[in-house]
């Protein structure tokens, strides 16, 4: 008798029934290299350094965009105008941006502080009272760049944004919106409290430049041409009794970018030219010359694997899959999920038909011809999936790099792993639904 109701309809089946017990090994074997991925790039310049690594070691053609976008591309056996595979996703993520000028002194509270600027959607409350480390670059006058990981070692310092305690909060905090309880301007970093021991103004302030001059030869004014990010200093790692999960920052979107990584360095010959591209400020809507928005980057990499083909052409006849992550159905918060069409931990790699917020608004909508095609693929290679979605009509939502891409007049999917508590310092994850991801962007890559 034919089975004419969906296997994936109210998650009848997940990732642990359909893969079997060796490829449930593998997905414990491969997790345990993302998470080590994961704690080596906690920021977009990281993620793009070790990319650029692990591609050459691969023996691949790598190229890389100002330090903070990257693609692994491997020619394939047809022409390219005949098209390409393309997987997409972001090494951003949410965090907290120092400003160009974030060093002052509170002499009330008597420390030293930084100013800073949060990136992407945070909810503040999330960022307090929790160990920072700090990553980035400060590029000086000269052009010598000081690249900075402070708080990673256990031997580091590491920093944090102090909170109120209880006892006081009631009138200041407590009684009001979530959101506004903690406001981003009050989302300074402590970084020091010992003052020099000198008669001059502000003491702490003042030896705390002193030890940055000492240390790494940088005054107060070369934080204006700096990029730093204070990220959770704590590192990821299993989650759960049978070490089913994955706890981590940056899941959003690592867990695609390194899947994408490791699809693309394990191919060899696909039929198709498959590109990997690995893109920044995704959170931050894909504004800028390292974005998704910024086409000229895919189009000089078309360029090279066929300084013939018309652009255009290859283009159109192109596929992609925009790989970001998707949210899970979280516990105790069910009401904002429409069940049957969310994604839940566990179940595979999400596939979203779109994204965007009311109305379908600023979606791309994937045909459904190009979903057939890519059903269709996933079920061959016995891949775990489920659809997904982001959540009730109306009642939120958020965009992916899905609707930059199909401008170019390929087809795009969204397709990724379910994230529970997203752009939270500590997302967790399915290990069977992030090795889903890879078995589906490998599949991918070689139709
Ligand atoms: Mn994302
Ligand atoms: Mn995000």
């Amino acid at each position: 008798m034919a089975e004419t109701e969906s296997k994936y309809a109210y998650k009848k089946k997940t990732a642990w029934d359909v893969l079997t017990k060796s490829q449930i090994d593998e997905a414990f074997a491969y997790s345990n290299d993302y998470i080590a991925f994961l704690n080596a790039a906690k920021t977009e310049r990281e993620a793009v350094s070790i990319i650029n690594k692990t591609a050459m070691k691969a023996k691949k053609r790598v190229m890389v965009n100002r330090g903070k976008a990257a693609a692994v591309v491997v020619p394939g056996s047809k022409p390219v105008e005949d098209g390409i595979r393309l997987v997409v996703a972001h090494v951003d993520s949410p965090r907290l941006d120092l400003k160009q000028i974030p060093l002052f002194q509170d002499s009330e509270s008597n420390l030293a502080l930084f100013e800073t600027h949060y990136y992407g959607g945070i909810k503040k409350f999330h960022w307090v009272v929790i160990p920072l480390a700090l990553h980035g670059v400060i590029v000086k006058k000269n052009g010598e760049t000081v690249t900075f990981a402070i708080g990673e070692d256990p031997h580091d310092p590491v920093f944090s944004v102090p909170d109120l305690l209880p006892h006081l909060a009631h009138e200041v905090q407590d009684d009001k919106k979530l959101d506004d309880a903690i406001k981003g301007e009050s989302l300074d970093i402590t970084v020091g409290s010992q003052p020099v021991r000198r008669a001059v103004k502000e003491k702490i302030k003042t030896a705390i430049l002193e030890k940055l001059h000492k240390d790494y030869d940088i005054t107060e004014e070369d934080f204006i041409s700096a990029e730093l990010e204070a990220v959770p200093a704590f590192k990821a790692r299993d989650v759960g009794f049978d070490r089913s999960l994955i706890g981590g920052y940056g899941q959003d979107d690592r867990a695609s970018a390194y899947a994408a990584l490791r699809a693309v360095c394990g191919l060899n010959h696909p039929m198709h030219t498959a590109i990997a591209l690995f893109v920044d400020k995704e959170e931050i809507g894909s504004e800028g010359n390292t974005t998704a928005q910024a086409t000229i980057f895919l189009r000089t990499l078309i360029h090279e694997v066929d300084p013939k083909a018309d652009i255009d052409t290859v283009l159109l006849h192109s596929r992609t899959i925009s790989a970001d992550v998707n949210s899970a159905v979280t516990p105790n918060y069910t009401e904002v999920f429409e069940l049957k069409n969310a994604s839940s931990l566990g179940c595979g790699v999400a596939m979203s038909k779109y994204t965007g917020h009311g109305g379908k608004y600023a979606a791309n909508d994937a045909s459904a011809e190009y979903i057939a095609d890519i059903r269709a693929l996933l079920d061959k290679a016995k891949v775990p999936w489920q659809t997904g979605e982001i959540g009730k009509v109306d009642k939120g939502g958020g965009g992916t790099v899905a609707k930059y891409i199909s401008r170019l007049g390929m087809e795009v999917i969204d397709m990724g792993p379910a994230v529970l508590s997203m752009h939270s310092p500590f997302e967790l994850t399915s290990k069977v639904d992030v090795y889903s991801a890879f078995l589906a962007y490998k599949a991918f890559l070689n139709s």
